[in-house]
């Protein structure tokens, strides 16, 4: 049998992971052994500061959170045992959903098991015949869910409203014409772009791409606001809130993953979308509900993000800070100032040494290659939290400095174009 044949040959003539083993240059699948509240731990044997998680708000190790999720486990136990749908929804369930509707000032919300999976949710929304338009940057559970649905999807250029606006007048709508005639969109149309982009840290055109999705009305408005709900706003509704666009967005997505301490994801909207969601979504129906610890966890992390808003101000602070101590030593850190801090390296190679060099020195960080970013784009994700102090940031600007004089000396000559 020719080797081909075996669907496994792909895995033994795939050798990068080994490779980079070998090379003490493979920065995934760390164990942390010792979590000292976010900011610092044991990963892989070694004590690093944590510059890679996305508990913003520091709240996973908050102990009113740890609490109520311990409190919730022991009353409801450890897993709903089955899909929300069936067996699975408890009264916490209901009380985030609905605490969560009022705090995004929503009709509604869902809660699911995961941000990837309320992402996938949308895909019941998509039938043949609609058309689907994607940021370029959009995260991998937005291009699943596009892949999922059925209809046509179509990406724009990140964060581009003209590229948004070609988009949707080469498709025309309502006449069913043929593909490549120009107008070929039997059904409807919806945008999908994130708040605050998981990798380049960078914010949406909200206000553009809402008054492009306007002029091509009834054409829906998705976020997903994994990043920013909690962190970004006044009051922590997010990007939306901030940029004054929450009236244009139709729908929002989101984790608790991030700045809610949790796990688990929500949508939040018009009640008739979030009911037909509830029973549609095959991620939401065909999955175990959130288990009562991390349902417990978000309920008590919401009720923080609600009445500290001082833990957002010191997280944008200390962001500023970590951004204009690593530009000052020459780095590319993007365009924005947020807790997502995209350190641009883009060759692969350099940019795993570069991993490897911040974690011997005491440095954990992401080390983000393509598919996540595009080919030639691979960069050091670092993120920001609220259990950050100044001392912590003066490590990782250390650990910066010393990689620029020894271990990528040329990393900063070959960045690449800004996206
Ligand atoms: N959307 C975005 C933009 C994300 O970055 C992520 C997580 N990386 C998700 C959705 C999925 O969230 P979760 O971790 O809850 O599955």
């Amino acid at each position: 049998m020719a080797d081909s044949a075996d669907i496994f040959a792909k895995c033994r003539d795939w050798t990068a992971a080994r490779e980079a083993r070998a090379a003490r240059t493979y920065p995934y699948y760390r164990p942390l052994t010792e979590s000292g509240g976010g900011a610092e731990g044991v990963v892989d044997g070694r004590r690093v500061v944590i510059a890679a998680s996305n508990d913003y708000l520091a709240l996973a190790s908050d102990p009113r959170v740890v609490e109520a999720g311990g409190a919730a486990l022991r009353r409801f136990g450890t897993s709903c045992s089955g899909s929300r749908l069936l067996n699975g929804t408890l009264a916490l369930h209901e009380r985030l959903e609905g605490e969560l509707a009022a705090f995004l000032r929503q009709p509604a919300a869902l809660v699911t098991t995961t941000g990837f999976q309320a992402n996938l949710a949308l895909a019941c929304l998509l039938g043949r015949g609609d058309l689907l338009l994607l940021d370029q940057h959009s995260h991998a559970s937005l291009l699943d869910a596009a892949r999922l649905g059925q209809a046509r999807h179509l990406r724009f250029r990140h964060n581009d409203r003209a590229d948004l606006a070609r988009l949707l007048g080469a498709s025309g709508t309502g006449t069913g014409s043929a593909a490549g005639t120009g107008a070929w969109v039997r059904g409807g149309r919806m945008a999908v772009t994130e708040g605050l982009f998981s990798m380049g840290g960078d914010l949406a055109d909200l206000p553009g791409l809402a008054a492009t999705l306007a002029e091509a009305a009834p054409a829906r408005l998705v976020v997903d606001g994994a990043h920013d709900i909690g962190l970004l706003g006044e009051h922590g509704r997010g990007a939306a809130e901030l940029l004054g666009a929450e009236g244009s967005v139709d729908l929002i997505t989101g984790t608790f993953s991030k700045c809610f301490g949790s796990v688990g994801g929500f949508l939040a909207g018009p009640e008739e979308v979030i009911d037909y969601l509830r029973h549609r979504g095959r991620s939401v129906l065909f999955s175990a509900a959130a288990p009562p610890a991390a349902v417990g966890a978000a309920l008590a992390a919401l009720g923080i993000v609600r009445a500290e808003p001082e833990r957002r101000r010191r997280v944008l602070a200390l962001s500023a800070c970590l951004h204009r101590l690593l530009r000052e030593l020459g780095w590319d850190t993007g365009s924005s100032l947020m807790p997502v801090v995209p350190v641009h390296v883009g060759d692969d190679a350099a940019c795993l040494r570069l991993w490897q060099g911040l974690f011997d020195a005491g440095v954990f960080a992401n080390a983000i290659l393509p598919p996540a970013v595009p080919p030639g784009r691979a960069m050091i994700r670092l993120s920001v939290t609220a259990a950050h102090t100044e001392r912590h940031l003066a490590v990782i600007a250390d650990a910066f400095a010393t990689q620029a004089r020894t271990a990528v000396p040329r990393a900063r000559a070959s960045l690449p174009a800004l996206p």
